[in-house]
């Protein structure tokens, strides 16, 4: 068996008790409708022909109460897989979106720079609930149709042998139509799927920069974009429909010429007393119960195209490994001094690009404020993010307080680090919310405590509820040196020995600069900082200035020392000293 037949299995391993009360139950239905045809053929053949009514009454009341307890029975048994069936399914796509969220928060920085957010989440939706319909409605109809298919023929053929032949004639041929429309079916569905995920992606890419559309008033390139997708997906929903409206349209076919044949043959057989007119109607009725089966069955390829397509894209996404993981020795950081060290260290993004740098050697002190400099696009913010391993080094390695990091556990690494990037992510919920992001259990007072620290307390207090004011998706509702002031506090809260400012300051105006730089200075006291500063007038009392360029690490040294010795530093400091000058006198 397959590995990813094993998965799918194994989703129903908690369900086992549930599964085996649905089988039973769908196996006593179909039993049961193996049995009504034959009463009516007891009736006509025995009852009307060869009884009187005195006769006839008490078998005839006998046989209702017969067919009363079997309609109960059917009644529970339908009511049982109709009811407990589907709750088996929806518990098992309970667990299914639980792993497939699980694995999401293990992926890495890299699977998700090449992914679409929309995609992701029609996985999560869309092809799960398939899934589970496929789950509990499958091996029902595997059942009952089996049962039903099985127990109509052997009583075919007890009935009339020769009518039986006809109606096999007509299977293969109908068995093969159905094949070859199931294949062309499975394609169009694999189409549609796609393009809904397609779909799914477009618009979640465009509500959530609706604010970009509507200031460069795009709304009519973006109906044009959508369009297009949305008719492409319509296309694909036609080619699908047509295959499925000619695949029952002709099972139909082959039905209705299935029953016109034993019709007329039967016709034949009566009048030279080959069968009898009970028998014929029986073998009609019959001739649905094993029909139906077969349509079932031909369906339930259709279903099982769906879900295992559904099936398929989700385990695609469970059997990718995270790029980053724990070694199975990684050990917790406990008690960081934040010494850091970078050895030779070379990275790029992936192979088919060249490296972002190479030979970069390091060390910054425990407790040390270092900056880094360098034009726009040199690898400032990704040589930062190899200290938390968002991304690993492609070559060399770096060590906090002389441990490999790549032997650190990835919770416990990151737990040590304290990031304040230029773009803040806040999460849809309350001020009180999104600073406890920082760490779960902090009580309120440390909350506020750390909102102070970051300078944030007094306007948060000005807010409508205070901390418990709603900040709206992304914290729309705040300005961005609120918002920034916000996720100081978070890292406040955080208290890690290690701190990345990257360009924290950046897109804020000159008063709420000189707010943020105020807690950021507070925060990076006697902890590790690294500091990547646009603006260098932030960057003067560094301990250590780096100047990174395309050809690695060109300077280092404090501020008075790179402006002594006039190299790259100096020429940078004093173009934007001088720029400041000149807007100065304007
Ligand atoms: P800086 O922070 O110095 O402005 P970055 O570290 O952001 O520069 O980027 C360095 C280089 O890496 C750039 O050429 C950029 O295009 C590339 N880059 C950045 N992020 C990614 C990514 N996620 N995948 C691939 N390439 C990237
Ligand atoms: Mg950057």
């Amino acid at each position: 068996m397959s590995k990813k037949s094993k998965k799918f299995l194994s989703y129903y391993k908690p369900y086992k008790g549930l599964f085996f009360a649905d089988m039973f139950f769908a196996l006593t239905a179909a039993a049961i409708s193996l049995v009504y045809p034959m009463i009516v053929r007891y009736i006509t053949n025995h009852v009307l022909v060869q009884m009187n009514i005195t006769q006839a009454s008490p078998i005839i009341i006998k046989l209702l109460f017969v067919m009363l307890g079997l309609l109960l029975l059917e009644f529970i048994s339908t009511y049982f897989t109709a009811y407990k069936g589907h709750i088996m399914g929806a518990k098992m796509e309970y667990d299914m979106r639980n792993d497939i969220f699980e694995h999401y928060q293990k992926l890495s920085f890299n699977f998700y720079d090449n992914q679409k957010v929309g995609q992701l989440m029609s996985r999560i939706t869309n092809d799960l609930f398939e899934v589970t319909e496929l789950c509990h409605h499958g091996p029902e109809d595997i059942v009952i149709s089996t049962i039903k298919f099985v127990g109509a023929f052997v009583i075919l053929i007890q009935i009339n042998l020769p009518l039986t032949l006809i109606v096999f004639a007509f299977l293969p041929i109908m068995f093969a139509f159905a094949l070859y429309m199931r294949k062309r079916m499975s394609r169009a569905f694999r189409k549609n799927r796609e393009r809904i995920a397609d779909i799914n992606a477009q618009i979640e890419d465009n509500l959530s920069g609706i604010r970009v559309v509507k200031s460069f008033a795009n709304e009519t390139l973006e109906i044009e974009k959508f369009l297009e997708g949305n008719s492409r997906f319509v296309d694909s929903k036609r080619e699908s429909y047509w295959n499925m409206a000619s695949f029952h349209s002709g099972l139909n076919l082959f039905t209705g010429m299935i029953n016109v044949a034993v019709i007329a043959g039967g016709g034949l057989f009566i009048a030279n007393k080959l069968i009898n007119v009970g028998d014929l109607l029986t073998f009609l009725l019959y001739i649905n119960t094993l029909i139906d089966p077969v349509k079932k069955l031909i369906n339930f390829t259709e279903q099982f195209q769906h879900g295992m397509t559904g099936f398929d894209r989700f385990y695609e996404i469970l059997e990718i490994k995270p790029d980053i993981e724990d070694k199975p020795e990684a050990i917790n950081l406990n008690e960081v001094k934040g010494e850091i060290e970078f050895h030779q260290v070379a990275f790029k993004y992936n192979d088919t690009v060249s490296e972002v740098f190479k030979n970069i050697n390091l060390k910054v002190d425990a407790g040390d404020y270092m900056a880094l400099v360098g034009s726009s696009g040199v690898g400032k913010t990704t040589m930062c993010s190899l200290i938390p391993r968002f991304y690993e080094v492609s070559e060399g390695y770096i060590t906090i307080d002389d441990i490999d990091i790549r032997n650190i556990t990835l919770s416990s690494l990151r737990k040590n680090i304290g990031i304040v990037q230029q773009d803040v992510y806040l999460f849809a919920g309350t001020v009180m919310d999104n600073i406890r992001y920082g760490r779960a259990d902090a009580s309120e007072e440390e909350v506020v405590e750390a909102a102070k620290n970051a300078n944030a307390h007094e306007f948060i207090m000005g807010l409508p509820n205070g901390y418990h004011t709603n900040i709206g998706q992304r914290g729309i509702k705040l300005s961005g040196g609120q918002k920034q002031r916000l996720s100081i506090a978070r890292v406040f809260l955080k208290n890690p020995p290690i701190l990345i400012f990257d360009e924290a300051t950046s897109s804020l105006d000159n008063e709420s600069e000189k707010v943020v730089q105020d807690s950021l200075e507070k925060l990076a006291k006697n902890r590790t900082t690294f500091v990547i500063a646009h603006r260098l007038s932030t960057i003067k009392n560094a301990k250590k200035i780096l100047v990174l360029t395309e050809e690695g690490i060109k300077e280092t040294g404090t501020h008075e020392e790179l402006l002594k010795n006039d190299g790259i530093y100096a020429n940078l400091y004093r173009m934007t000293y001088e720029k400041k000058n000149t807007e100065k006198h304007d």
